[in-house]
């Protein structure tokens, strides 16, 4: 069907193309009524361009859609060809100095910290990067999409303002200009019809609701049936839902689902079947009906597709509109005139109002068009800037309801505006004034939060999901409140006032709402039966909470606001409680001769709230009558007398009651909800305006009461009244032990009680409470938090309250408290405390939690020990209260506490049962201190006139009064400092009565009055000096023993050793796990050492034993006797890969035995060194995997190890491992036969083995067509001379135990299985190529590790790495023992012809494409399954020494064929040395050979200095090949790290030092060999420059470098989009650190599929990066993932860190990130070490939670 409508498509487009845009216009110009003319075009044109098919075509409709509409409005607005009028209007443009920059999802934003106005106000990267602020403290955070830069907004700027870009205009605009005059009159007009047109137009279209209608001036006359079934977002329902319903639908693939879905979650809405009426009306109904079940159903419409048209053509318009703005102000200034014009209908019928007030009912991608117009239009124009915040804040009502009832995000609501306007200062302010916005946001969220009690206050008690929905929604009021008080006014003028005081009336309805709010009552008998809903309560306040403190700073900065302020809060609070009218009877209570008036009331017996924000705003008022003086200043003008001190603390006192209850376990009955409350009014979030504020209301009530009576009252909330006032209560109550449970609990509420006094008498540190100052308060925070123990920078800002720009103020005073200490490799850096710091903790510092105080006691206790001090933690020395609370201190010194002190002490000192606990004494202790300092401080501030009044001292002297006559505070002490049950306490005794003798002497001084003598004291003093000394001169004598014995037992040691010293080297050589050991001890190292060859150097047998870590029993390893294995890990790799395009497309046919040398991908195993019996082992295994099958069947969870590829966990440290390494002897010694002393030379031999491979190749022949010309082979065979001593038909025997071969072939047949990614075939014969293969590169990425850490080459290994090396070697050494015979020997012909060419074995690679080290290792190892077979008396050692040599020199030539030719002008140090003469006669060979191909370069030492840099990689890989293989210890010299050691290399390897040599010596063969190889066809393209090939050396791996600032990554991310959605910003961007592709990860869009399973883009990556691993870092987290396989992986802490050497995973805190190189080095280690599928598996069986994850999807 489509292809018959092509050409008539065709034939409207052409006829569209036909139309001019310039006739069009100038018909306009003309025309009379302009916007019929215009519509009637629209009308035509419009739905001939878009809309045409089920499928948009964006790129055609823009180019038509351009030429025959949007063409003839810009002809018409510039009057000429637009592409000459808009430069012309450009360049007559004043530009304005705002950036206004929009910002992209994801693109980082910088906030100023020093001078931005508030946290909202953000630069863009670039003006960021050209402002001064890049200097300062600031912040940097991703945006969400919307919101613009604020540069060139002086009002978002304290300083600095402009950036470089945008400070060049300013001089030029210093006054406010109309930017209409850079326009000509014509232009304007035109301007102004156009844009009037357009505007109404799209707006007109957008908000058109009827489906098959159009309005009526674009209707058309002969309609078409087609229509669009259009399904549009909402939040309910989920992606998988969405798809699910559309393949049901309209049956359409699960792709196209996706891509519908991804569609509409992106712009709103998409249509999904397009057709005529009925066909769109049944998908509908489908649709409709498959999501209506449990919630509302998702939207679909049966839209007209004209309509659809306009619509899309409505957007486009506007866009076009932002575009055509962008070139000069002035048109923008006409678009906003247009926009806020009001319409024919008077109030709201602006173009802009009927915008806003449609916004709820406009989907998603229209919402943002127009908001991007507003934001490119109105908000960047000053002057209607003003204008458009007015009209916002008139629909403010209006707009936040349409909000709170819509289902979507913020950001798509017009509402979100709020912050754009609210936080211009100087708007807010006009704002408030003109529009009295404070008391219309606080009202419109009043209105909002209807469920309210009998009381009139807010109950959230039984609130639905939905309300709960709104709830949320309704908070966003909040903070536009918020942003409206975030910068205070610096005038007031009467109006600002006025209007704030109202707000002020509006917000205090709001927490009389609150006041008393969600009251509980204890739970006696049965627990609760509901928790009640606590958290909506503690939400609200949780938001208010800055918007609290901000009413209080604002009322701060005016007198007669605060003084107004102050009186309707507390008429407020007389509201709620009416003096004590909750019906409560009058008591009166009397202690000490006091007595006082109060009500009963018991919080365990009646309803209590914890929500008290009018008293806690009152309590805030009052401090600032004192910090401002106010109260001094005018008392006459505030309500002082009417405070009732009783009523003001009688709710507050309630809840901290409540609080000491709960703790006391009373509460146990009314759950966890109650516990939650009370934590969270301790909190960091809350407390400021909860728990601080109700201790400064007790301040406040009790500094305008008697103490005394305040005590009293306190004593009965407590419910403790009886026990203090009856004398001999607490005897009584001792004895009764049956109430054990009562005693306890009052216990609790005595120490909290106490606990309660020492915060009223002690907490001073709020400016206006004491003389201090906000610096003083914040460092007393710091200090104790860093008394608890070090913490790092963010730990620190969490546990501080943050101010409404997120500013805690730590940074201005942590220097002064505390020392930093920088992180290592891992952790974080970290703040200590300095030492002099110490004597201003508190022990009862109030905003500790339980746990934190006991920790910093502890912590605290343990420094005074270890610097030798005593453990005593007297109060500290505390400032002066400010004079309105300065009576609080005579709490101290009042009857009543001294009774409470005299009462527990006389408990202590009687010291029965449990009715008294330690820590109520420590707080009376506590008290006594503090008395003692504050009496201390009065004297030394005491000036002559003055007397001091605070006479603690005296009265603690004196005995208690009649009847019961009990000693003096000061007596019981002393008793009590000798009482053995109070060890702990016995230092601050001490100190008290240091501190009490001390005061004695200053008043004697002063004689002011007599204080009594305390004897005791002074005994006690130096008997404890006496103490002292015994324990130092105890102290001394045990060290010096001590080391006298040390010193004995060396002297021993060293005796033993000198007597034993054969048995103590033998013990050494036996000892198994010291193998390192032995290779180091220099029993042979005054001999030269050689690792191969004829001359290698013979090693003594040595028998190993090693011990079984699951049975623990110890074995020898011997040839016959039972495996011994190794855990091991293999795995394929492409770390040394040189090539990552390139992987291998079919495992089945795949010919892995010629590793070409850009090691594209390789085999590597890996061990944790762990030994255990191969039956053990087998035992363990089968174990793990029968478990694994009982779990998946009953959990179906997923494991950190996959049983079913035969992964486990090594049984003793859990390294991932999936097979098992044999541990072999050196298994060339068991294949060593005769050595004779004749052996062939090179050449010779080179001929031997030619013949013999001549040989067996007829022999395979033969085999391969038995009988049928069987004359024909004799006669072969009869033509062959088998060479001499060659058995063909001899097949050794395997030396092997049964068992040693099984795990031969586990091994092999694992390396196998991995390395090719194959079913287990142990019959393939590319097992034993897979075994050679996966040691040769194992060892060449150890030779990487080591080379690129600068280590020696024999340096001390790890020991797990020399173990696995060994055992590797060895094993793949031993490995043909297990293979078929003529396999190997097939591969041993077929690599030898690599470099030997018989006529069998044509179609080789050319020498440049084979890695010569592979090629080694397996010649080597294969060799001798052809040696056995030889008994001319040919040892393997000569074999492996020519076959060395003939690789080597093909690598030489390798080497000078490819070595870079650039002269690099260097001078020749040695002109004409041996070597450089030698290899540039070598060179001239090659360049004949090559027929003059290659490359004339005239410097010998050139050549020399390449074929020795090119060469050391490989002989450093031959080098640790050989040790491991053949056992001979490795020279000293290359055991430290240090120059080259090329010579001493060569030596160990039986190389000639000068390495042409080996050409020179071999003569005869060196020619033939070059030519053969030089030849090829392969090396003459190379030469020619018609393909590439790998030189040498090869350069190590890096991860990808990363910019020094992290911001500059997130830049880069911002701008990628998903390379398969066309443009769309990528949500997870996620940057591949091995190559550095960037990918869109997490998405449904950039899945594939791999393997027959859906994969994200970074799982897909991997396979093809990374043969399954890999390595990212997420961006817009800021964190590290690896990945393994489809199921594995893990985060790791990536390499970027703030300032305080913390890294910000999720970038929450938003602090400037740097590189650290050496983490980001310990991440390449990782890499390099093969070592990241382990580090995953660690961190998977840490945290369980990581195996849940669907790594795959990322
Ligand atoms: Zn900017
Ligand atoms: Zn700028
Ligand atoms: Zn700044
Ligand atoms: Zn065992
Ligand atoms: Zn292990
Ligand atoms: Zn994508
Ligand atoms: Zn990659």
């Amino acid at each position: 069907m489509a292809s018959e409508l092509e050409p008539e498509v065709q034939a409207i487009d052409r006829s569209l193309l036909e139309c001019s845009a310039e006739e069009t216009a100038g018909k306009w110009l003309q025309a009379t009524d302009l916007t019929r003319e215009v519509y009637q075009h629209l009308a035509h044109y419009v739905p001939k361009i878009y809309c045409r098919g089920p499928n948009p075509f964006p790129q055609k409709e823009d180019m038509l859609a351009q030429h025959v509409l949007l063409g003839p409005m810009e002809w018409y607005l510039c009057g000429e060809d637009p592409a000459f009028g808009f430069p012309k209007l450009e360049q007559a443009n004043k530009p304005s100095h705002l950036c206004g920059r929009v910002f992209k999802v994801g693109e980082p934003t910088y906030s100023c910290r020093d001078c931005a106005v508030d946290p909202t106000c953000v630069l863009c990267m670039e003006c960021f990067l050209g402002s001064i602020h890049r200097d300062h403290r600031y912040r940097m955070t991703t945006s969400g999409g919307g919101g613009f830069c604020d540069c060139g907004d002086t009002e978002a700027w304290k300083e600095g303002p402009y950036c470089q870009k945008h400070e060049l205009n300013t001089s030029e605009i210093e006054e406010e200009e109309d930017p209409l005059v850079h326009l000509s009159e014509d232009v304007i007009a035109r301007t102004y019809n156009i844009f009037a047109i357009m505007f109404r137009y799209a707006v007109e279209i957008l908000t058109w609701e009827k489906e098959s209608e159009l309005p009526a001036d674009l209707e058309i006359v002969e309609k078409s049936d087609t229509y669009y079934c259009m399904l549009f977002n909402d939040e309910v329902h989920t992606y998988e839902q969405v798809i699910y319903t559309l393949q049901k639908a309209v049956n359409c693939t699960q792709k196209e689902a996706i891509g519908f879905a991804t569609t509409v979650d992106r712009d709103g809405r998409r249509s999904v079947r397009y057709g005529d009426f009925q066909y769109c009306e049944q998908a509908k109904s489908v649709i409709v009906r498959n999501t209506s079940r449990q919630t509302k159903p998702l939207k679909v419409q049966v839209m007209h597709s004209s309509i659809v048209a306009h619509q899309n053509f409505g957007l486009k318009l506007l866009s076009w509109l932002g575009n055509v703005i962008g070139y000069s102000d002035g048109l923008r200034r006409i678009l906003c005139q247009v926009g806020l014009q009001e319409g024919p209908d008077g109030e709201n019928s602006s173009l802009v109002d009927r915008l806003m007030l449609n916004d709820s009912k406009l989907w998603k991608g229209a919402r943002s068009v127009y908001h991007q117009l507003f934001m490119s239009s109105l908000l960047m124009d000053l002057k209607y800037k003003k204008l458009f915040a007015i009209r916002f804040a008139k629909n403010y009502e209006r707009l936040q309801s349409d909000y709170v009832t819509d289902d979507h995000d913020r950001e798509f609501s017009i509402a979100d505006l709020s912050v754009q306007i609210f936080t211009v200062p100087s708007l807010a302010r006009m704002l408030i004034t003109e529009e009295n916005l404070m008391t219309i946001i606080i009202k419109t969220f009043m209105d909002h939060l209807r469920h309210r009690d009998a009381q009139g206050r807010f109950q959230f008690e039984r609130y639905t999901a939905l309300q709960a929905f709104k709830f949320r929604r309704v908070q966003s009021l909040i903070f536009d409140l918020k942003y409206v008080l975030i910068s205070k006014p610096t005038e007031w003028s009467d109006d600002l006032r006025q209007k704030f005081l109202e707000g002020f009336d509006a917000f205090l309805e709001l927490l009389k709402c609150m006041q008393g709010m969600d009251p509980i009552t204890r739970q006696v008998g049965q627990h609760i039966e509901m928790e009640p809903e606590w958290e909506a309560a503690f939400t609200l306040q949780m938001k208010l909470t800055h918007v609290i403190s901000m009413m209080q700073d604002w009322c701060a900065l005016d007198e007669k606001v605060l003084i107004e302020a102050y009186k309707k809060c507390l008429a407020v609070l007389m509201q709620c409680h009416g003096g004590f009218t909750d019906g409560e009877q009058p008591i009166t209570l009397s202690i000490c001769g006091h007595s006082v008036e109060t009500i009963r009331y018991c919080v365990s017996q009646e309803k209590v709230s914890i929500h008290l924000p009018v008293s806690r705003l009152l309590a805030g008022l009052h401090v600032l009558l004192s910090k401002s003086e106010v109260a001094y200043k005018f008392p006459e003008l505030l309500p002082l007398s009417e405070l009732s001190p009783p009523m003001l603390i009688e709710h507050p006192l309630r809840c901290l009651v409540l609080c000491a209850q709960v703790h006391a376990g009373m509460w146990r009955r009314n759950g966890f909800s109650l516990v939650n409350q009370i934590y969270y009014y301790h909190n960091v979030k809350c407390r400021r305006e909860m728990f601080d504020k109700d201790i400064v209301m007790l301040q406040t009530g009790v500094s305008m009461m008697d103490p005394n009576h305040f005590l009293m009252i306190m004593l009965s909330r407590f419910e403790l009244y009886q026990i203090f006032s009856t004398p001999d209560y607490g005897k009584r109550f001792s004895s009764e032990i049956t109430h054990k449970d009562v005693v306890q609990q009052n216990n609790t509420l005595i120490e909290e009680m106490l606990y309660l006094i020492i915060m009223i008498v002690g907490e001073r540190f709020s400016p206006g409470v004491g003389q201090v100052n906000a610096t003083d308060e914040i460092k007393r925070e710091i200090i104790h938090q860093l008394s608890i123990k070090p913490m790092a920078h963010s730990e620190l800002v969490k546990s501080l309250p943050e101010d409404e720009n997120k500013e805690t103020g730590m940074e201005s005073v942590i220097e002064a408290v505390a020392h930093f200490k920088k992180p290592g490799l891992t952790g974080r850096g970290m703040y200590e405390l300095k030492a002099e710091c110490a004597k201003e903790f508190n022990l009862y510092f109030y905003h500790f939690s339980r746990a934190e105080q006991s920790k910093a006691e502890e912590a605290q206790r343990k420094l005074k020990r270890q610097n030798r001090e005593d453990t005593a933690l007297p109060p500290p020395v505390l400032p002066p209260f400010c004079p309105l609370f300065a009576s609080l201190v005579n709490i101290l010194q009042s009857d009543v506490m001294l009774c409470i002190m005299r009462t527990v002490l006389q408990w202590a000192v009687e010291h029965n049962g449990y009715a008294w606990s330690e820590s109520m004494l420590q707080r009376v202790l506590h008290l006594i201190g503090m008395a003692l300092q504050e009496e201390k401080q009065h004297l030394d501030n005491v000036t002559e006139e003055h007397v001091v009044t605070f006479t603690f001292t005296q009265k603690i002297s004196k005995p208690g009064e009649a009847p019961n006559n009990s000693p003096s505070i000061l007596a019981m002490l002393e008793t009590l400092q000798n009482a053995p049950y109070l060890d702990v306490h016995k230092d601050m005794i001490r100190w008290i009565l240091k501190t009490f003798n001390a005061i004695k002497k200053i008043r004697e001084s002063s004689s002011t009055s007599p204080v009594a003598e305390t004897e005791g004291t002074i005994m006690e003093e130096s008997s404890r000096d006496k103490d002292k000394a015994e324990r130092k001169r105890k102290a001394e004598i045990a060290r010096l023993r001590r080391e006298k014995i040390m010193a004995q037992m060396s002297e021993m040691q060293r005796h033993f050793i000198d007597e034993n010293k054969e048995l103590f080297q033998q013990t050494l050589e036996l000892d198994a796990s010291t193998s390192a050991v032995l290779d180091n001890s220099p029993m042979v190292s005054n001999m030269t050492l050689r690792a191969l060859g004829p001359a290698q150097t013979q090693v003594p047998e040595q028998r190993q034993f090693v011990t079984c870590i699951l049975c623990q029993e110890e074995q020898e390893v011997k040839v016959e006797s039972k495996a011994m294995v190794l855990a091991a890990f293999v795995q394929r790799s492409t770390v040394l890969s040189k090539n990552r395009s390139k992987f291998i497309q079919d495992p089945e046919k795949y010919d892995p035995l010629f590793m070409h040398p850009d090691l594209s991908c390789g085999t590597h195993t890996g061990s944790c060194g762990h030994i255990m019996h191969a039956h053990c082992w087998q035992r363990y295994f089968d174990s793990v995997q029968a478990k694994e099958q009982r779990r998946q069947q009953r959990l179906r969870l997923h494991t950190s190890y996959d049983v079913e590829n035969g992964e486990f966990l090594c049984p003793l440290c859990e390294c991932l491992s999936n097979t098992v390494i044999p541990l072999l002897l050196p298994p060339r010694n068991i294949f060593n036969r005769l050595n004779i002393s004749d052996q062939p030379k090179l050449t010779q031999w080179i001929r031997t083995i030619s013949q013999q491979i001549k040989a067996l190749q007829v022999l395979r022949k033969e085999e391969s067509t038995p009988n049928t010309a069987s004359s024909k082979n004799l006669e072969n065979m009869d033509e062959l001379q088998f060479p001499e001593g060659f058995r063909p038909d001899f097949h050794p025997k395997n030396p092997y135990s049964e068992s040693i071969k099984e795990m031969l072939t586990t091994f092999g047949t694992a390396t196998y299985k991995v390395g090719l990614k194959v079913h287990p075939n142990e019959e393939d014969p590319r097992v034993p190529i897979m075994c050679w293969g996966s040691c040769a590169y194992t060892i060449q990425s150890i030779e990487r590790i080591l080379s690129d850490e600068d280590k020696p080459l024999f340096g001390p290994l790890p020991c797990r790495l020399d173990d696995c090396l060994r055992s590797l070697t060895r094993f793949a050494a031993a490995h043909w023992t297990v293979a078929s015979l003529s396999v190997v020997q097939g591969h041993f012909c077929k690599l030898f012809a690599s470099l030997v060419p018989d006529d069998n074995h044509g179609d080789l690679p050319c020498i440049l494409d084979i890695d010569m080290f592979h090629l080694l290792v397996g010649l080597v190892l294969a060799f001798p399954a052809l040696q056995c077979q030889d008994f001319s008396g040919i040892s393997l050692g000569t074999g492996d020494l020519h076959i060395f040599h003939l690789v080597t020199m093909a690598h030489i030539v390798q080497i000078l064929l490819t070595s870079c030719t650039e002269e690099n002008g260097m001078d020749q140090e040695n002109p004409a040395g041996e070597e450089e003469l030698a290899v540039l006669a070598l060179y001239k060979t090659l360049h004949q050979c090559t027929g003059s191909a290659l490359k004339e370069i005239p410097s010998g030492w050139h050549l020399w200095r390449n074929v020795r840099n090119g060469i050391m990689p490989f002989l450093k890989c031959c080098a640790l090949f050989f040790h491991y293989l053949n056992g001979v210890p490795s020279p000293p010299e290359l055991q430290v790290s240090g120059t080259s050691h090329f010579e001493h290399l060569c030596n160990y390897l039986s190389l000639p030092n000068n390495l042409i040599c080996l050409f020179q010596e071999n003569n005869e063969i060196t020619k033939l060999l070059i030519e053969s190889w030089c030849h090829n066809i392969e090396v003459k393209r190379y030469l020619e420059g018609e393909r590439d090939a790998i030189s040498y050396p090869r350069e190590s791996n890096k991860l990808i470098d990363l910019p020094e600032d992290y911001s500059s990554l997130i830049n880069q991310a911002s701008n990628f989009s998903c390379p398969k959605s066309g443009g769309d910003k990528s949500r997870a961007p996620t940057l591949c650190l091995v190559c550095g592709t960037l990918l869109c990860s997490q998405s449904y869009c950039c899945q594939t599929e791999l393997e027959g399973e859906d994969v994200g883009a970074c799982t897909a990556h991997t396979y093809s990066c990374g043969s399954g691993v890999g390595i990212f870092l997420r961006v817009r987290e800021c964190q590290v993932l690896f990945l393994a396989g489809k199921t594995k992986g893990c985060f790791y802490s990536p390499p970027y860190l703030d300032d305080y050497g913390e890294t910000d995973q999720g970038l929450r805190r938003g602090n400037p990130l740097h590189l650290c190189k050496e983490r980001f080095k310990k991440i390449q280690k990782l890499w390099h070490q093969h070592s990241i599928t382990e580090e995953i598996g660690h961190a998977q069986e840490a945290n369980q939670t990581l195996v849940g994850i669907d790594w795959q999807h990322l």
